[in-house]
């Protein structure tokens, strides 16, 4: 009896497993069967596996517009749709696609369910390589799965285009409208504008287009939609003319924010100008007093705390030497505290008290700053009274991970595709169903 059980789990475990097994558990194609695996070889070595499909005789075509039944027309030669890899080894699907005559479309190819239009490729290639080019970049993608750049990117972009079609847009309540420097030099194209979700419970791409313009940023919020738009509760950006005059018309309900990391960012310019133009005045009247102000640019535009060791003690010093570069820094830093502030009604009088200290300094860069934070003081304080509603530092957090994209760029070739890298990334898309899956 026991050893019945034995030698019948035995025989069990001996089934002998084919591709086609394999196939029909992981991905089955209602009207379609796997006739035959094949693998062909030239010279002892695998190049390539063949999965013929043929249509199933009891199921009726469907017409590839509307996917209802139609009746047949004729069919087409042989075509071939590459799939995952198998082994390493390149696998590709064969099937004659059958022509219908649909009432409503006419004569048309069948609809095919692993392929999508005319692509060469299977969905779930498409969304297998897209997956890993995420993890890797596009080439080294192209090269694992021995498939090319080209066939990387359609993959990609097919995802991103399924993913923008489907996402999910309501429920977005604050954005962030930033620039990003990519590319060379400072000619307009070199600059990209950023539109971010940044609510709380949600982080991500929403648009991205070519240029720093009005005309870009009007672009990105008509195609985000005027639903998005009107239901909108705060807006952060940098204070960059141009996207405050388009904010103000198409957004004017929202809360308009000016960012703390942008601000900060104004502040460390500042100190850094001070700084070039007083080590330029130094050396030319004596080499050991320039010395004090080499190799310091770094320390002096960390957050204070955050500087230690050997640069703490050159900063130390550097702060009881009276330099001009010294007062800048001390007025960057007393800054910060108005960040802390609870009530809007106490940060505005911070913010007076930090206007006129700087106004006075005799720093010119510094003068600049305080006048540009009087102009904009009530966007500068709506970050009060947006406090806890926006994710803070999510619009910095964001660019970084632009950035690494971006500098990838050797991979990209044109705008077009980075673009889609950038939505690939950051734009936690949805992703086509799970049928494609398969990993
Ligand atoms: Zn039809």
């Amino acid at each position: 009896m026991e050893r019945d059980r034995e030698s019948s789990r035995a025989r069990r475990s001996a089934i002998q497993l084919q591709v086609k097994t394999i196939l029909n558990c992981v991905q089955r194609f209602a009207g379609f069967v796997y006739s035959d695996v094949r693998l062909h070889s030239r010279k002892g070595k695998p190049e390539s596996i063949e999965i013929a499909v043929e249509p199933h005789r009891g199921i009726p075509r469907r017409c590839s517009h509307c996917r209802r039944p139609a009746p047949g027309y004729d069919c087409q030669p042989r075509r071939r749709w590459l799939f995952v890899p198998l082994w390493g080894i390149p696998t590709w699907f064969c099937y004659a696609p059958r022509r219908v005559e649909c009432a409503e479309h006419g004569v048309v190819v069948e609809y095919i369910p692993w392929t999508e239009g005319k692509r060469p490729l299977t969905c779930s290639m498409m969304a297998f390589l897209a997956r890993w080019a995420r993890l890797l970049s596009w080439l080294e993608t192209a090269r694992v799965f021995l498939t090319s750049w080209e066939a990387v990117y359609r993959s990609v972009e097919w995802f991103v285009g399924w993913g923008l079609a489907h996402r999910e847009l309501r429920g977005v309540e604050s954005i962030g409208v930033d620039e990003i420097h990519w590319g060379r030099g400072l000619r307009a194209d070199s600059f990209l504008t950023v539109i971010y979700q940044i609510d709380a419970h949600c982080r991500r791409l929403l648009w991205v287009g070519r240029r720093r313009s009005q005309t870009t940023l009007r672009r990105g919020l008509k195609e985000l939609g005027e639903e998005v738009v009107k239901g909108l509760r705060f807006v952060c950006s940098d204070m960059w003319k141009p996207y405050l005059q388009v904010i103000a018309d198409r957004a004017g309900q929202a809360l308009h924010v000016l960012d703390r990391f942008h601000i900060t960012g104004h502040l460390n310019q500042a100190v850094d100008e001070v700084r070039r133009a007083e080590s330029r005045r130094l050396q030319v009247k004596s080499k050991t007093a320039a010395r004090q102000l080499k190799h310091m640019r770094w320390p002096l535009l960390r957050r204070g705390s955050h500087v230690r060791g050997r640069a703490r003690q050159k900063l130390n010093a550097l702060l009881a030497s009276k330099l001009a570069t010294a007062r800048a820094w001390e007025l960057k830093e007393t800054f910060r505290h108005f960040w802390h502030y609870k009530s809007v009604l106490w940060a505005g009088a911070f913010l007076d008290y930090w206007c006129y200290r700087a106004m006075r300094s005799r720093l010119e860069p510094m003068k600049r700053v305080a006048r540009m934070l009087r102009t904009h003081e009530p966007l500068i304080l709506n970050w009060f009274r947006a406090k806890g509603e926006i994710s803070t530092g999510a619009v910095e957090g964001l660019n970084n991970k632009i950035r690494v994209v971006t500098r990838r760029a050797y991979g990209f070739r044109t705008y077009e595709a980075m673009e889609i890298a950038l939505y690939h990334t950051l734009g936690r898309l949805p992703e086509p169903e799970s049928t494609h899956r398969f990993r």
